[in-house]
């Protein structure tokens, strides 16, 4: 635990935000640009709030639009909200609060690149190009040497800009970078967005940045690039699914139609097979019959019994037609 630095004992004092209290103390930062100052968010201790090692640090850079009139046109306003949100909600942290307004060019010069933006349709940072200004003439060490001031010597760093993050680690602080991500509110803020991503390499999502027409069909590609691979990837599964189903079923009726041949009936034989069986032999005495008939005589008479002889069993597994011929054709044989 680091007491901050004893400045923070003549400043401490209670802030109500969003509804809550939390202790907060103030050190200037009477160097650089413009200078600046930092506000010490944390937990009293005889007035003065104690931060530690490791808590949560916004450096932000004045936006006089963006943070007093709340414009929609860029990201600071939210951005120093969610961040204050943040610490708010830890209970302690850091707000360096720079005086570095235009990133560093000055109200006038910001409001000159902004006409120029509207002029030519194009991003701030391309009219500070034309205007012959810096891009970006922030810098961040005497905010680093402020922290280390403030006995700290690890922070989680609340920013999307990668230069916020070397001015720090040369400072010999140990940083970690927390991502400060929020929705722009408007479609010149998204322009803004990705122009820090272009210019900047800023650490902005491609889908804060991105219009929603080019997320629209940034979308509608993704969804069929999943379809294209989820299609044929289903397709086999869902083809063997398909066989198996057809297979169970062929099987289930293969199984019915064995079950019902193998019924046994009351004479204790399998009255479909029978049935099945015996259609299969009238079959084949209906193709011989035709040697039994002569067109001149009329049909021959198969019965070869004589008058009062019983009529012999027939043959088991024979028919009785078959049975006939074959005693016909005995006779024949024997000359009777
Ligand atoms: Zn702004």
């Amino acid at each position: 635990m680091t007491e901050a630095a004893s400045s923070l004992d003549e400043t401490g004092h209670r802030l109500t935000r969003r509804g809550r209290e939390l202790q907060v103390g103030v050190v200037p930062i009477p160097h650089g640009v413009d200078g600046g100052h930092a506000l010490v968010f944390g937990q009293a201790t005889h007035g003065s709030p104690v931060i530690s090692d490791g808590c949560l640090v916004r450096i932000h850079s004045r936006c006089l639009y963006g943070d007093a009139l709340r414009s929609d046109d860029c990201d600071c306003g939210p951005e120093l909200d969610m961040a204050m949100d943040m610490i708010q909600n830890e209970g302690a942290g850091v707000l360096i609060y720079l005086e570095q307004e235009g990133r560093g060019a000055g109200l006038i010069n910001k409001a000159r690149g902004l006409q120029t933006s509207e002029r030519f349709d194009i991003d701030t940072f391309t009219s500070y190009a034309r205007l012959e200004l810096s891009a970006d003439s922030r810098s961040y060490e005497l905010a680093a040497q402020c922290l280390r001031d403030l006995g700290l010597t690890s922070v989680r760093l609340l920013t999307n800009n990668p230069d916020k993050v070397e001015p720090l680690e040369q400072a010999g602080l140990t940083v970690t970078r927390v991502p400060l991500h929020t929705w722009p509110r408007s479609e010149r803020a998204r322009k803004y967005l990705q122009a820090k991503r272009r210019h900047r390499g800023h650490q902005i999502p491609r889908l804060l940045a991105v219009s929603p027409v080019e997320q629209v069909s940034r979308e509608r590609r993704a969804r069929i690039h999943l379809a294209s691979v989820a299609i044929p990837v289903m397709a086999l599964p869902s083809a063997l699914l398909g066989y198996i189903g057809v297979a169970t079923i062929s099987a289930a009726t293969g199984l019915v139609v064995l079950g019902l041949c193998m019924w046994p009936d009351r004479r204790g034989g399998y009255r479909p097979a029978r049935r099945i069986r015996n259609a299969a032999r009238r079959s084949v005495v209906d193709v011989e019959q035709p040697c039994y008939l002569y067109p001149d005589l009329g049909e021959v008479s198969d019965d070869i019994r004589a008058p009062g002889e019983p009529r012999p069993p027939t043959p088991r597994g024979i028919g009785r037609r078959r049975a006939r011929a074959m005693a016909h054709a005995g006779a024949d044989q024997f000359g009777t």
